[in-house]
């Protein structure tokens, strides 16, 4: 019986049930597949495999040689060191006979990973020492023990010939070599793997084969073969992923009709722009001229338009929900807050004012969220319906039962990442019911975000959608002037609440975001409540202090908002419901307590909600005042208080978290990345990408002969994330 990649692991010599069960439980790996596909976290350079007559010290070597004999010793402190040593010194004895000495300090454990007759790999440099050679604190990989038929010079052999080592993400009781006996049992077994990459393609792109790819990750013979696997792995990754994107929106536009919601000249999308007080900023001028094309085309739109906070997102939104109106059509914006529906409401009226809103002959506006009375819904229902309102702005209340619109021509989805996929396509249905026969028809949908996610992620993601990018902000804003304060300068508390009082004279408000409603046991940190009560009674009893959280009754949360809008309250003590969108010009002081609970997008959002009014601005972090604070913390906040820019700082968050968080797999349901790094492999990204696109353009289901074998990969990575490519398939 040959052996495959999806038989279990146990089919493998020397995997029983123990070791089958830890490698499940620590690393989940339960095939023969997931086995190779874990890849090296790095590689120890062998160097030349030297016999001990060869080297002279000085040198650096690996020598490979039994493990004879230890030697434990407790070397108690002496001089300026002030603790007692622990120091290890193995003999060890090369095939030739000649013996040398590897010494290890402080690593206890080392007897007992090499206990006598165990066969390693010593890296590091020779030293003479006693008489005899040493290597101090060498590298170590076991290959096998003597009792078990390793032979020294058949290792020494294969290692010439191999000189980076793997080392393996390895975790207690599965150490790294282990990972490097059992990787190279499965390999050894396994015959050539298959490849799913046609020949010509594979040659276009310049990879090696599968086969090769596979067993060069664990076992290269030098630095460049290593990286031809990991490109050709890579490539794998990315190229699956952009496939099952590219499948899915196809699909989607070959289902579906689109409506043409091309602007008409001289309309309300055109009077809008001239109306507006400021000129649209290039940025704007090039998504508008991204979005004429969208609008017009025969297929539905389905594009992301990126930008920082502030980039002036909303004018864009306005614009293209016009545009629908222009053709007689309705036109949505649906919202994840019902703080952030009432916010665009007003931001709306604010906008078009000057064309007419709610009048007579003018545009007709309304807001639907889950607190709107039974009455208001029942009549902004059914002028939905009838199609005598052009714009609504929602929250999730657009999507229920019950919503149905005469004519939805355009849909704006903002802050997407709240949204899920399937909350985008039940958006499907709101739109004219489909005759059969017919295709149904899908509204132009346009997806804004202000989290900053690098290009290169956006393009992975999102692959399904267009990217516009708002990559410049309105003249004259300046960034906001961020601190950082820990206990460690207490008194500048004191000093910042002597600002705030300033600022509130000079008309200026102050928001203050806690990150808890109440207080509880479970978790220490400073709940909103609490902290509103502190301010108004004894930090502040001279100024007027509101408070806002997602708990309050939505009319307690207006009459807030209002207040502290207005000015005549100074300070709002608020949760995160106001990270989003929130819009008052005059405030320009941020203060956020226990910064340290808040991610680096999370924190530069909510810093986006002051210096809107132009003017200096400011956002104070208070962090480790309730806690220590974590080094990661403080990286983080060190990176928000001297980035300004979001996709700067999205990058810096990449780094710090890596790929597998923030791209969050498991809940895209999209394939996993192991080999690929979205910072460092755009160009691989890219490439993909088109080619993907080419393909899928020729062959939207891949289901020609000649990419069978390359549909069911795609199938089995989606697959192995719990989506199917025939649920993509059908939206
Ligand atoms: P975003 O939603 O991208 O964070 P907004 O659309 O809320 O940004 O815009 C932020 C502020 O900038 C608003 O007060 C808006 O009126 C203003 N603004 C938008 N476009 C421009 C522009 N071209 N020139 C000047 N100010 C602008
Ligand atoms: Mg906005």
């Amino acid at each position: 019986m040959t052996l495959r990649l999806d038989d279990p692991v146990t089919v493998l010599t020397g995997v029983g049930p123990k070791l089958a069960g830890r490698l499940r439980e620590a690393l989940g790996i339960t095939t023969v597949r997931g086995l190779i596909e874990h890849y090296p976290r790095r590689y120890q350079d062998a160097g030349e495999v030297l016999d001990l007559a060869e080297v002279r010290a000085g040198d650096r070597a690996t020598l490979i040689g039994e493990v004879r004999d230890w030697d434990v010793r407790r070397v108690p402190p002496r001089g300026r060191r002030r603790r007692t040593l622990d120091l290890t010194i193995a003999t060890v004895r090369q095939a030739s006979g000649a013996v040398f000495t590897a010494t290890f300090f402080n690593q206890p454990w080392r007897p007992k990973q090499l206990r006598t007759g165990t066969v390693a790999a010593f890296s590091g440099e020779v030293k003479r020492f006693q008489g005899g050679l040493q290597l101090a604190s060498p590298e170590v990989q076991v290959l096998g023990r003597v009792a078990a038929g390793i032979d020294t010079q058949e290792a020494a052999r294969r290692l010439e010939h191999q000189r980076l080592l793997a080392v393996y993400p390895a975790v207690d009781g599965l150490p790294s070599f282990k990972l490097n006996q059992l990787v190279e049992t499965a390999l050894e077994a396994l015959p050539p793997v298959e490849d799913w990459l046609p020949d010509a393609w594979r040659r276009r792109e310049r990879l090696v084969d599968l086969d090769t790819a596979l067993r060069a990750i664990h076992q290269p013979a030098d630095p460049s073969g290593h990286r031809a696997a990991r490109t050709r792995l890579a490539f794998d990754e990315l190229f699956t992923l952009q496939l099952g994107l590219q499948v899915r929106r196809r699909q989607l536009e070959a289902e579906v009709a689109g409506v043409d919601n091309r602007p008409v000249e001289g309309g309300w999308a055109d009077r809008f722009v001239a109306s507006l007080p400021f000129p649209p900023t290039g940025a704007q001028r090039r998504a508008f001229a991204a979005l004429t094309e969208d609008l017009g085309a025969p297929r539905p739109m389905h594009r992301l338009l990126q930008g920082d906070v502030g980039a002036g997102k909303t004018v864009v939104a306005v614009w293209s929900m016009l545009c629908a109106v222009d053709r007689g059509r309705q036109a949505a914006l649906m919202v994840p807050t019902e703080v952030l529906a009432e916010q665009h409401h007003r931001t709306l009226q604010e906008l078009l004012g000057p064309l007419g809103v709610n009048v007579l002959d003018g545009l007709r506006v309304e807001l639907l969220t889950s607190s709107t009375t039974a009455s208001a819904r029942r009549r902004i229902l059914g002028e939905l319906t009838a199609g005598t309102v052009d714009l609504v702005v929602g929250t999730h209340a657009l999507l229920e039962e019950g919503v149905r619109f005469a004519d939805l021509g355009v849909v704006v989805i903002d802050e997407q990442h709240r949204f899920g996929v399937s909350q985008r396509v039940r958006l499907k249905e709101k739109a004219s019911e489909a005759r059969p026969g017919e295709r149904e028809v899908l509204p132009d949908v346009l997806v804004m975000t202000a989290t900053p996610i690098p290009r290169s992620l956006a393009l992975t993601l999102y692959g399904d959608l267009d990217v516009t990018l708002l990559d410049e902000l309105p003249p004259g804003r300046e960034p906001v002037t961020t601190q950082l304060i820990t206990p460690a300068e207490a008194p500048r508390r004191e000093r910042l609440y002597a600002f705030v009082r300033e600022q509130a004279r000079a008309g200026y408000g102050t928001f203050v975001v806690c990150p808890f409603v109440e207080a509880s046991e479970t978790q220490a940190g400073t709940a909103a409540v609490d902290e509103h009560r502190r301010l108004a009674t004894t930090v502040f009893p001279d100024l007027e202090v509101e408070l806002v959280h997602g708990r309050m009754r939505s009319d307690d949360k207006d009459r807030a908002m209002e207040r502290f809008r207005r000015g005549e309250a100074h300070v709002l003590v608020a949760t995160t419901v106001i990270e989003v969108g929130v819009d008052v010009p005059h405030a320009t002081l941020m203060v956020i307590e226990d910064a340290e609970r808040f991610g680096i997008s999370q924190l530069h959002q909510l810093r986006g909600r002051v210096g809107r009014g132009g003017g200096r601005s400011f956002c104070v972090l208070f962090a480790g005042w309730n806690g220590e604070l974590s080094d990661e913390a403080r990286r983080r906040l060190d990176a928000v208080a001297t980035t300004a820019s979001g996709f700067d700082l999205a990058d810096v968050d990449l780094a710090i978290r890596g790929e597998g968080q923030l791209f969050g797999s498991k809940q895209s349901g999209m394939p996993d990345l192991k080999l690929a790094r979205l910072q460092t492999d755009r160009d691989l990204i890219d490439r993909t990408r088109a080619l993907a696109r080419d393909i899928v353009a020729g062959d939207p289901h891949l289901s020609a002969l000649a990419h069978r074998a390359v549909r069911a990969e795609v199938e089995r990575r989606y697959e192995e994330q719990g989506t199917s490519l025939a649920a993509l398939e059908t939206g």
